[in-house]
């Protein structure tokens, strides 16, 4: 299965220095033309060390947020004394 959450590839800072596709222990980087892609989506186990070691901060990670509820408190719960938003 592909994530939807791979290294995102600034193409206009990458100079091709081939450091992280050394770094990355699964291969889902390579170097095509002088320029990192992500050649092995399905391989990505989003460790970091692409982005870690980029000297140009070419690569970043997306991340997914999930938001949970506190205290056993549903997220729809509203307390009372938490000031209410009016609707536009
Ligand atoms: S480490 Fe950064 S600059 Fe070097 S090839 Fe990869 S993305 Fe490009």
């Amino acid at each position: 299965m592909i994530s939807d959450f791979l290294p995102q590839i600034d193409l206009a800072k990458c100079i091709g220095c081939d450091l992280c596709t050394k770094v990355c222990p699964t291969h889902t980087l390579a170097v095509v033309n002088d320029l990192a892609m992500v050649v092995h989506p399905e391989a990505c186990d989003y460790t970091g060390a692409c982005q870690e070691i980029c000297p140009t901060q070419a690569i970043s990670l997306t991340y997914e947020i999930i938001f949970t509820t506190t205290q056993g408190r549903e997220p729809s719960q509203k307390q009372a004394n938490e000031p209410t938003i009016p609707k536009l």
